[in-house]
């Protein structure tokens, strides 16, 4: 399917790895030219490169925290006039409720609430005046269903949903269309790290645990970045301009309900 975006360009933020990766692959499969973010110069050139070879699209990268002012107008300074906007960071780490003070709060919330909250602000206004953008923020099923031990996570995401709920039916009528897309498990190196932990709580190989994990699993397994990113490029095709403001599962039917 042609997603009708070739030519178009995208900022992909923490894209070297994981599901940001997974979305500039698709992106760029689609004819989107990238400017591609993360902190580790290294792995981002190596993803740049290997990305532009593979679909010859332009790709430019800005290692950069995306989490800093400086880091955001980096971005902002590389591409001024993206069409698309991919909302992504590291998530915040787990622990008890109990466990978390303000500097803990503040860091989560600028990381995952009030970072693409700037962005979007930032962005927006141009996506207007040109009548045409996509914003895909990847948030996570805790906003849905909270995992107990990422309680800063349930929480900052919780507010940048609120946001765009609101934000997005303003801005749809100008061809600017916003939606959350909501990962359960996926392989990547975060949920490879907590398993890590997890083999090690409970004694056993990480081969076990992921096993364990996968037949907790509806589908049988953890998601694959490649249908984590194809999803965000359909929301940014041509064809999403109707599905507005949505918050989208991508869980292998872990959460358990009849509807919604
Ligand atoms: P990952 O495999 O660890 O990859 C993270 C990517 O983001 C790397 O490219 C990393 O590169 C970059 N990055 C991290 N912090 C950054 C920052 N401050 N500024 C710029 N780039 C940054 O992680 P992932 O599994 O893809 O997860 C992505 C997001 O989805 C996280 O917020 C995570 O909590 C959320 N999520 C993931 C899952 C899952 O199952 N994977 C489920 C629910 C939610 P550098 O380290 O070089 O910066």
């Amino acid at each position: 399917m042609d997603l009708g975006i070739r030519g178009r360009r995208a900022i992909v933020c923490a894209s070297s790895k994981g599901l940001g990766r997974g979305v500039a692959e698709k992106l760029a499969e689609a004819g989107v030219d990238l400017t591609l973010n993360a902190r580790t110069e290294s792995t981002l050139r190596a993803t740049a490169d290997e990305i532009a070879r593979k679909y010859n699209v332009k790709v430019q990268i800005v290692a950069e925290d995306v989490t800093t002012e400086v880091g955001r107008q980096a971005l902002l300074k590389a591409e001024p006039e993206p069409d698309i906007l991919i909302n992504n960071a590291g998530g915040p780490p787990p622990g008890a409720w109990s466990d978390w003070g303000e500097a803990e709060w503040t860091s989560a919330l600028n990381n995952n609430m009030l970072t693409p909250i700037f962005l979007m602000n930032a962005i927006l206004p141009g996506m207007i005046a040109r009548k045409w953008g996509r914003v895909v923020n990847i948030t996570s099923s805790s906003v849905k269903a909270p995992i107990a031990q990422l309680g800063l996570s349930n929480s900052a995401r919780a507010g940048l949903t609120g946001f765009v709920a609101g934000t997005a039916r303003q801005v749809a009528r100008h061809g600017v269309i916003i939606n959350n897309l909501l990962p359960g498990s996926h392989d990547t190196d975060r949920t490879k790290g907590f398993l890590e932990k997890a083999a090690a709580t409970q004694n056993i190989s990480v081969e076990e645990a992921r096993a364990e994990a996968y037949r907790k699993n509806p589908a049988g397994r953890y998601g694959t970045s490649e249908e984590f990113g194809a999803a965000a490029a359909f929301l940014c095709s041509q064809y999403s301009g109707f599905i507005v403001g949505q918050n989208i599962l991508l869980d292998g039917g872990a959460y358990n309900s009849t509807m919604g």
